[in-house]
């Protein structure tokens, strides 16, 4: 008898003939600076453990006691009997923080944004899109069955012709972003966006997952960043990234969290965090106030490495913040590049088609706030002696 999943095999065949099949490279250590992946010692360039929030004694110290006192799991959907008294304290420090009316809180972030815009919108209704949104957001607008209208990367004008000719049509109009791109590392068009959203009365949401904890003031995000508050109606961030422990969340007015309350399917249909999670989350945001030295040692740290990167003639793109692409052009090319850094010792990730453009494949660094400067300088001179070898430099002005 043939295996009616036969098909699957011959794919993954023809991947690895294309070079891009992929191993999971497995964590045998903490996620950290430094960290042990399949037996080897790297410096760690690809975790979004920015503030080392993973490892932090008070959110680790706060987990265990959340565990030993309540459990290891919430035992039921927020809605039937599984909201505990730490979810909504968690949910009330989040507003807090952001300076939100309400906050609700996912699973994960691609809860956050899938439950949500699945949630508010339905077929009547448009979305206006970033084409380099991420892929959560794509899924949440295909799953609302709303009409996707998609706009070049950042082009405000673009996404205004979109909202004009819509003008006149019924139903609710959404604009949506990303607040850092994860794979470039920009900063989304907000103010632009947040203006023309006004003009023509769409909802204005931002997906600052890469931004949490990162930009605005202690990483309140990029509507602080910008000084937007109370021009976006609805802000996702993650408990993943910077944070450093697991889930996604929505701020916004109470009627906003309310309505998700009742309709956003992750939140009525999967089982919440266990109390561990929601008290290491809560940890968290304590340290990102009572700690701000990590986001400063974690922006001083990107401007170092990205400056040492360009100094050694690698293409970087246009990224602002800690996420720093080395934009190398084939996949092929992307994935032997991360494969010789980690024989001599870096972990960074390499990406192509179609996670990016043809012909864009990079592989992506991200440092974090406790990275050592020896760290990062062992991290550069391993990327310029593997970039020499392999011929990927750009110019001749090599760090010698
Ligand atoms: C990582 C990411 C998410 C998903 O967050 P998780 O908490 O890991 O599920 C959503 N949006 C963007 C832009 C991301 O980079």
């Amino acid at each position: 008898m043939s295996d009616p999943l036969s098909y699957l095999s011959a794919q993954l065949e023809a991947w690895r003939r294309a070079g891009t099949y992929q191993r999971l490279r497995v964590l045998e250590s903490a996620s950290a600076a430094e960290s042990r992946f399949d037996g080897h010692e790297v410096i760690n360039l690809a975790s979004n453990n920015y503030l080392g929030l993973t490892t932090h004694p008070k959110l680790m110290e706060a987990a265990l006691e959340a565990t030993r006192k309540y459990g290891v799991g919430s035992g039921a959907v927020r809605t039937i009997s599984g909201t505990m008294s730490l979810h909504m304290q968690l949910e009330e420090r989040i507003a807090r923080f952001k300076h939100s009316e309400a906050c609700v809180v996912f699973q994960s972030g691609f809860a956050a944004n899938a439950g949500t815009v699945s949630a508010i919108l339905g077929p009547e209704d448009h979305i206006v899109s970033d084409e380099l949104n991420h892929a959560s957001i794509i899924d949440g607008c295909r799953l609302s069955k709303a009409k996707i209208h998609v706009f070049p990367h950042k082009d405000v004008a673009a996404a205004e012709r979109i909202l004009q000719g819509l003008a006149s049509v019924p139903g609710h109009k959404l604009l949506i972003t990303d607040g850092v791109f994860s794979m470039d590392g920009d900063i989304g068009a907000l103010p632009g966006l947040a203006k023309i959203a006004e003009t023509y009365g769409a909802v204005m949401m931002v997906d600052d997952a890469h931004a949490s904890g990162v930009l605005g003031r202690s990483g309140r995000g990029t509507v602080d960043h910008f000084d937007l508050h109370g021009r976006v109606q609805i802000q996702v961030g993650t408990l993943s990234k910077a944070i450093g422990v697991l889930g996604g969340y929505v701020c916004g007015s109470r009627d906003l969290i309310e309505f998700l309350y009742h309709r956003a399917r992750p939140f009525l249909f999967s089982t919440s965090h266990p109390p561990g999670v929601a008290a290491a989350c809560m940890a968290a945001f304590d340290v990102l106030e009572q700690e701000p030295e990590r986001i400063q040692n974690l922006w001083n740290n990107t401007k170092y490495f990205k400056q040492g990167l360009t100094a050694a003639g690698f293409d970087t793109g246009v990224s602002e913040t800690p996420i720093t692409p080395v934009i190398v052009g084939e996949a092929k090319t992307a994935h032997q590049l991360s494969a010789a850094l980690f024989e001599e010792g870096v972990l960074a990730t390499g990406i192509g088609f179609p996670t990016v453009p043809e012909g864009r494949a990079r592989v992506r660094t991200i440092v974090t706030a406790t990275h050592t400067r020896p760290q990062l300088d062992r991290a550069l001179d391993i990327f310029t002696r593997v970039g020499k070898r392999m011929g990927i430099l750009r110019s001749s002005a090599a760090r010698s």
